[in-house]
């Protein structure tokens, strides 16, 4: 069991066992908040690993897909239960491993309960279709089947509602997984995976190497009995997973990077749009793919806004995320402070007004840890790096615009196309915007985060490659539709001819 505070030594899940790695090699799991703390030794997994696990989904694979789809929803189901059980430790525990405040990492486990929870409805549902054949005495009807062996990879920022996001349709679809997490977070996986495994997850069904992207994550790729891969990270190692599926012809879900907006109008309601910009921007301490870098206010406003926003940001208590009071924790590690650190001075070079923050905190209180100041740069140009490149720090841009074409033209003209918000109270533009922002999420009068776990969750452009996590659109990835036909009429019919 997993005891808060005490550092241990972790090993992987593989066939039901929890053993360790073959090259016996270790990794650390540091407090981003002070890196004194260290939560746990992980695994540093290899090739020798990542075989083995997909071994043991491969072998389990038969029985799991014929168990009916509704009692492995049963196992789901007791599953969420003990997530709600140990919610409070598990908080608590990724608090510890990635920094966000314990008010975030509360609805980070809720996530995972409310995705568990909601695939464990799936399995007595998982609809397939009836329909008319155009030919007599034939029936015609669909059905979902497990599609294989899935490869799940997962980034830091969400450390224990991403895994989820992926495990538990891959599982309640009648697939078999090997999950090889983040090299940050690994123990919110291995809590997650401890509830499945206790609720009665049979032997190799989900299988956990833990390790870095190179070791465990690639060969995971390679691997020839892995038939489909969910991967959530960079669009830059998206790109490579995609590369690395192409070849065998896996079906290849990606979720990547995100330089998701905020228009605010004229007639918004401010301080509405000021809650919503400061939630959206330097929630996860900006970490999220759905944070809003972008807030563009229109020009009638814009003095009025950025004065009481900076004045805001500025005033976010940031600090350890077990502390009651903090607002915004650390950056997960050195390599990512040292990109908002690297995109600060991006932006002054650029010529933004840097209004508030701007560098490393590095005070009694900070020093062991990966803190930086919120920053807001204002009188931004659109087409300037820091709007236009992801920077997942506590970094917003604020453009100002005149007109709500304007606004349009700013918010799509970027690679990306995850999420995007308005804050308005004319009708119109709201359902304009609904329309013509090319982003797979638009939100109206709410800031770009949010997500719930029974819609499609995804993007367009770099962002994603058109499959959606989430809801019933997450059964679409981790199924394969068969077509069935019976003919009952005794005579060769011919489609199309006769
Ligand atoms: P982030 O910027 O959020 O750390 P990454 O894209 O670097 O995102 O990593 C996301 C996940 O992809 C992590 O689990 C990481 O270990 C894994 N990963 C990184 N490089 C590779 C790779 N070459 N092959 C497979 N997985 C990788």
């Amino acid at each position: 069991m997993a005891t808060a505070f005490a550092p241990r030594v972790y090993k992987n899940f593989i066939n039901g066992e929890w053993v360790e790695s073959c090259g016996g090699k270790g990794m650390e799991n540091r407090n981003p908040a002070n890196r004194d703390e260290l939560v746990g030794t992980f695994p540093a997994s290899n090739s020798g690993d990542v075989s083995a696990a997909v071994d043991a989904a491969r072998a389990a694979f038969r029985g799991w897909s014929l168990t009916p789809a509704p009692k492995r929803a049963e196992i789901l189901f007791r599953a969420a239960e003990i997530l709600v059980r140990r919610k409070e430790e598990f908080a608590r525990d990724m608090t510890r491993e990635m920094g966000k405040v314990l008010a975030e990492t509360r609805g980070d486990v809720q996530e995972a309960i409310d995705m568990t929870y909601l695939m464990a409805g799936e399995g007595r549902r998982m609809f397939g279709h009836t329909t008319p054949s155009e030919l007599p005495n034939k029936t015609a009807s669909s059905v979902r089947v497990p599609a294989g062996v899935a490869g799940l990879i997962t980034p830091w920022n969400f450390p224990m509602a991403i895994p989820s996001w992926k495990c538990m349709p891959a599982l309640v679809c009648g697939n078999t997984a090997v999950l090889k997490p983040a090299e940050d977070t690994p123990l919110s996986t291995f809590n997650l995976t401890q509830a499945l495994d206790e609720a009665g997850l049979p032997a190799g069904v989900l299988n956990v190497v833990f390790g870095d992207g190179p070791d465990a994550g690639a060969p995971i790729l390679k691997n020839l009995q892995v038939d489909l891969v969910s991967f959530t990270g960079s669009t830059e190692i998206g790109r490579i997973v995609s590369e690395a599926c192409a070849p065998t012809f896996k079906k290849c879900h990606l979720e990547m990077g995100g330089k998701n907006i905020i228009v605010v109008m004229d007639d918004a309601n401010l301080d509405l749009a000021i809650d919503g910009a400061l939630w959206g921007g330097f929630g996860t301490t900006g970490q999220r793919c759905t944070a809003a870098s972008r807030v563009a206010v229109q020009k009638g406003v814009y003095r009025h806004f950025a004065e009481k926003f900076i004045a805001r940001a500025k005033s976010l208590k940031v600090g350890d995320g077990l502390d009651p009071d903090t607002q915004m924790g650390p950056c997960i590690n050195e390599q990512q402070l040292s990109t908002v650190m690297k995109y600060v001075q991006i932006g002054i070079d650029e010529r933004a007004k840097l209004a508030t923050g701007g560098h490393r905190l590095e005070d009694a209180a900070h020093a062991k840890g990966w803190f930086h100041e919120p920053t807001v740069f204002t009188d931004c140009d659109p087409q300037m790096r820091i709007c236009q490149e992801e920077i997942f720090g506590p970094v917003v841009s604020l453009i100002p615009f005149d007109t709500f074409d304007d606004a349009l033209s700013i918010a799509n003209n970027v690679r990306y196309g995850l999420s995007a918000s308005i804050y308005t109270r004319n009708i119109n533009h709201a359902l304009q915007a609904q329309r013509d922002l090319e982003t797979g999420i638009v939100y109206v009068n709410a800031p770009t985060i949010g997500a719930e776990v029974h819609l499609p969750f995804g993007g367009t452009k770099n962002t994603g490659n058109g499959h959606r996590e989430s809801g019933t659109a997450a059964l679409d990835f981790y199924s394969d539709w068969k077509t069935l036909y019976i003919d009952f009429s005794d005579r060769l019919q011919r489609a199309q001819i006769d």
